[in-house]
């Protein structure tokens, strides 16, 4: 197992679901295993803990989802282009530790990781969303989570990619820092399962993006699902505008080339680091060593922190012109940033929400 837990708690109604046995039968012998009437109170934070929400993330609690698996993206507003994407909630939290990860905030009264038991009732949903879907659709699992941390234990990847595969006009977005991608490389995903990963360059991993796989092996594992008949995907996201950025982004994105060749890539999501005020004290208060923490960025109308306009625009202008010397056509889009800018960076008004989630969901899949 690559990340460790401090123990797991399976809420008593799904102490006899698939998942529940898979995670027991695959823990290494000393985690202890703790059967609760109620998950929502073992994923409580611990405020006795010294950091309640890194002792979050190492205690699992398999429980059943009470509420819609469904749901619109969190980072969906009528401020920012959008791309209308589908948000499908299977876990809470995440083993890793990214110093500027929302969910510091987000969760933060309920770090527990919760892993959701019953996740195969999103399947119904799922159906019914398809009967009524006028375009295609992207679906992912990587907002209040990582998609692929912890697959070894719980085996959803499988389960996702099958129900995918037979459902013509949904698409699969698994997200992920990791390179656990052993589940996926036997299965025949029909074009349906896109699996994408967040890139920064190595300053950034090494900083603030704890217990993550380097850059380098997350593109050695993307070029593994690609020729494994996954569709691909890259978000530059959060781009942190610290000195020397341009040279760090042209570095990484030489390395991203060098082995996924660019014509493979379905897109390119751009988002620069931005930060509320609870989520930035949070982060500094618990890195208060960690450089990429520390800009000095302006509060922006959307009331979150965010790097100086002309300096994001001048990153993100660079890095979209490195892209296109390397292919032009290689889809790329703004993420929580207003139609101005998207207009500025991308050289055209940002598509409407339906348009560009089609594209994305359909990319240049073939198979219908
Ligand atoms: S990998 Fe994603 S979800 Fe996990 S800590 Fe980092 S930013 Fe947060």
């Amino acid at each position: 197992m690559r990340f460790e837990l401090d123990a797991v708690y399976v809420e008593e109604e799904m102490r006899a679901t698939a998942l529940a046995r898979r995670v027991i039968a695959a823990l290494p012998p000393g985690v202890p295993v703790y059967h609760v009437p109620d998950g929502r109170i073992a994923a409580r934070a611990d405020r006795g803990a010294a950091d309640p929400f890194a002792a979050g993330k190492r205690r699992m609690v398999i429980m059943r989802r009470r509420s819609r698996f469904l749901t619109g993206c969190p980072a969906a507003s009528n401020e920012f282009a959008c791309c209308g994407y589908l948000v499908m909630e299977l876990a809470s939290n995440c083993p890793m530790d990214c110093g500027y990860c929302f969910l510091q905030e987000f969760v933060a009264d309920n770090p527990g990781f919760q892993v959701y038991a019953n996740y195969a009732d999103a399947f119904a949903e799922l159906d019914r969303v398809q009967a009524a879907a006028d375009r295609p659709l992207r679906i992912g699992t990587g907002e209040l989570a990582d998609s692929l941390a912890f697959d070894s234990l719980t085996g959803m990847s499988r389960d996702l990619v099958r129900y995918f595969a037979g459902r013509a006009g949904l698409t699969l977005e698994l997200k992920t820092k990791t390179d656990e991608i052993e589940n996926l490389l036997d299965l025949d995903s029909r074009g349906r399962t896109l699996v994408s990963w967040t890139l920064s360059p190595e300053r950034v991993f090494r900083s603030s993006e704890h217990r993550t796989a380097s850059p380098s092996a997350r593109i050695a594992a993307a070029r593994r699902v690609l020729e494994a008949g996954y569709r691909v995907g890259f978000h530059l996201d959060p781009i942190i505008a610290c000195d020397g950025a341009d040279r760090d982004y042209s570095a990484l994105l030489d390395e991203l080339f060098a082995t996924v060749p660019a014509a493979r890539i379905e897109f390119i999501s751009l988002g620069g680091l931005r930060m509320t005020p609870g989520l930035r004290a949070a982060a500094r208060r618990r890195f208060p060593r960690d450089p990429m923490l520390l800009g000095e960025e302006v509060l922006a109308p959307d009331g979150r922190y965010r790097a100086f306009a002309p300096l994001r625009m001048r990153l993100y202008e660079a890095i979209n012109r490195r892209i296109a010397r390397e292919k032009p056509g290689v889809r790329v889009y703004l993420c929580m940033e207003s139609a101005a800018t998207y207009r500025r960076v991308l050289g055209a008004a940002p598509p409407a929400p339906a348009a560009l989630g089609a594209r994305l969901a359909d990319g240049n899949r073939r198979d219908g």
